[in-house]
């Protein structure tokens, strides 16, 4: 899986350019979860992560490359919750290493399918997410008690990298969380919309659009993303029967 790996260096050449803490993975200091989304009301908020207004970027890129991959990491460039005071910037980026499925496009697509819903099972207590898929966003408010009790990047990056390693297919996952004013987010934003376009581009794909190139409206995506193209035409019959 190389489809997002242009996608990979791009981010980093953002991100490795700011200032950085980076903790290992340690399932011991995962943050206490709740078993599905907590309300958290405004007047109990003590601020909001990417609020509007703000600069916010949410997005998970998948590759096969052991280098490019990373380890079970969580980074944070920017400011940790405890010293946050009031509404600013939010990223969250996760970069997943997958096992190599490329025998069976289909299980690839079918694994990024399911990795993607994993963000949504992630319910951190005093950490309320709202994701905008159409705008690439992620918004979250976060419990004043919360704060008091610790909460912190380093807990929360380590639930994310546990959910996504439920996944057997998944070989590490990488949590990049950014606060930081200097970072460009329309970047980072302009970033998660292609990403969103290349999981697009794979649905249709694998939903058995037919492959003629000169009347696809996908096209401008199939042109700047390499492999893109010999993947549907690798697929494009095997698509096609999957319809019927
Ligand atoms: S390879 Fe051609 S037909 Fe297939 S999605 Fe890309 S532009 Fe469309």
């Amino acid at each position: 899986m190389d489809l997002y790996n242009s996608l990979i260096k791009e981010t980093r050449e953002l991100t490795d350019k700011l200032p950085a803490q980076v903790w290992d993975y340690d399932p011991k200091a995962v943050w206490p979860s709740n078993s599905s989304s907590e309300l958290v009301l405004q007047k109990y908020a003590a601020y909001e992560l990417g609020a509007s207004g703000k600069g916010s970027a949410n997005y998970v890129l998948f590759t096969s490359n052991e280098e490019l991959g990373g380890k079970d990491q969580v980074i944070l460039c920017g400011k940790d919750l405890k010293d946050i005071k009031s509404d600013c910037d939010f990223a969250r980026i996760v970069i997943l290493r997958i096992g190599v499925l490329d025998d069976d496009d289909e299980a690839v697509y079918r694994t990024l399918r399911d990795i993607e819903f994993a963000k949504y099972h992630v319910y951190p207590q005093g950490y309320m997410v709202r994701i905008s898929p159409e705008s690439y966003r992620e918004q979250v408010r976060v419990s004043k008690e919360a704060v008091k009790k610790g909460i912190s990047f380093k807990a929360l990056g380590m639930n994310y990298i546990q959910a996504y390693k439920q996944d057997p297919n998944v070989i590490s996952a990488t949590v990049i969380f950014l606060t930081d004013p200097a970072a460009d987010y329309s970047a980072l934003k302009a970033l998660a919309k292609k990403s969103a376009d290349v999981t697009g581009t794979l649905t249709h794909i694998f939903e058995g659009l037919p492959t003629d190139c000169s009347v696809c409206a996908l096209k401008d995506i199939c042109d700047e993303v390499e492999g893109m193209k010999e993947l549907h035409f690798g697929v494009g019959d095997k698509g096609t029967d999957h319809k019927h």
